[in-house]
């Protein structure tokens, strides 16, 4: 049986996704909401006005993230900062990002309505960019929150269609931050969805995020002989896709011997010269390895490059990897998550305790201010698609667990 406000939570979470999901919404599927576009500048000018409607104080910064803010009563002159970010990939879903600010939204009105102004300010952020889907540049909003960006970082970047970042930006109302970083921020809770299948294989409705995994890319170059495929005996070839194929099966034995939770990819390979009767004299193949120890994720990759030298050594041919990519693992709060836990536990929420295996907002905010993440299920692990999907349950779930969380942190006057 659900009771009557169960009844309005989910109709009012699910209300405010596709409202906010509206712009942007793609004739060819899904959301397609870059930043500074102008379905992105609608989505804000929406928000705005949904944070003042809500008794919220609106504040842009110079880039374009927007605060919506509950006053605290001034004893504390701190912030409880939560929310995600608005834009999208391009055919993105309905609660990739959008979601935590939605969150964010119902769970301070809730808390507005039952406990009236808290303690110290709760702010919920509408994040200016995560996903680096227009400009090969990934997290601009957060790291413009904690100062880890500047000019100089975007202002030589295009589009797709030729467009300056800057000039991108200017046309959409905003410019380069000028003033200091906010130093109010005392925590930060993103609500995400898990945008993977554990939670749903193993029956949560919440995931409590201990640690984002850190990353490392590479592309491993082969060089090999090129030569006729009928007149080349196999003793005597140097065939860049045969040493590939070992390569990637000793990679593969390798990740699994390592165990979880790592996880190596590779996700493309290139063949040259690509032609049914010439034995390939080079090819190339990414690897993405991710894990929430650097120790260990360096560890794997050291000992991958080495055995595939082996390989190429054996079989006469050349390999070079080449790293262009190496993001260490970011720990959340400790502090934070035995929080988010106790609540869950007191409250009968099945949780489970777990890494982000994805790249979110939170691990630029993390090393600045103390954060937690929490996430909820996504049907399938689907995300990045129109397909993306999480039972309402589950995102009533996600608000209420929220809801709990701010509380604790702008309403108790011990210090958390
Ligand atoms: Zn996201």
């Amino acid at each position: 049986m659900h009771t009557h406000a169960e009844t309005n939570l989910e109709e009012e979470t699910l209300r405010l996704l596709n409202w906010l999901g509206y712009f942007g919404k793609d004739p060819e599927g899904g959301i397609s909401r870059l930043l500074y576009s102008e379905s992105w500048v609608k989505a804000q000018k929406a928000l705005e006005t949904l944070f003042v409607d809500e008794g919220l104080k609106v504040q842009y910064d110079e880039i374009g993230n927007l605060f919506g803010r509950l006053e605290g009563n001034k004893y504390f002159d701190e912030t409880i900062l939560t929310g995600s970010h608005v834009d999208t990939v391009k055919n993105g879903g309905l609660y990739d990002g959008q979601y935590g600010i939605i969150a964010g939204v119902l769970a301070v009105k809730y808390l507005k309505e039952r406990y009236g102004p808290p303690l110290r300010n709760i702010e919920v952020v509408s994040m200016a960019e995560e996903e680096g889907s227009r400009f090969p540049f990934t997290f601009w909003g957060s790291k413009n929150i904690v100062g880890e960006t500047g000019p100089e970082d975007v202002k030589h970047l295009q589009d797709f269609n030729g467009i300056s970042f800057v000039d991108a930006m200017h046309g959409a109302g905003f410019t380069f931050n000028s003033h200091p970083i906010r130093m109010d921020f005392k925590s930060f809770v993103e609500l995400h969805i898990e945008q993977g299948n554990v939670l749903e294989i193993e029956n949560k409705s919440v995931g409590i995020v201990e640690h984002i995994v850190g990353q490392r890319r590479f592309t491993f170059e082969i060089t090999g002989e090129a030569n006729h495929a009928g007149t080349t005996p196999m003793k005597y070839r140097k065939d860049a896709v045969n040493a590939v194929s070992r390569m990637v099966h000793t990679i593969y034995n390798t990740a699994i011997q390592f165990g979880d939770p790592l996880v190596a990819t590779v996700g493309r390979i290139n063949i040259e010269p690509n032609i049914v009767n010439v034995v390939p004299g080079n090819a190339t193949f990414t690897l993405d390895a991710r894990h929430i120890d650097k120790n260990v994720l360096n560890q794997f990759t050291d000992q991958v490059i080495s055995e595939t030298e082996q390989i190429a050594d054996k079989m006469g041919m050349i390999v070079k990897a080449d790293m262009w990519m190496d993001a260490d693992p970011v720990p959340m709060n400790p502090e934070l998550v035995e929080v988010i836990q106790r609540l869950c536990d007191e409250n009968a929420v099945n949780y489970k305790k777990m890494h982000s295996g994805a790249g979110h907002d939170a691990q630029i905010i993390a090393p600045h201010i103390p954060t937690a993440m929490i996430f909820v299920p996504s049907h399938k692990g689907i995300s990045h698609s129109p397909y993306e999907f999480t039972d309402v349950n589950d995102l009533t779930e996600g608000v209420k667990v929220l809801a709990q969380t701010l509380y604790e942190l702008a309403y108790s006057d011990e210090e958390v």
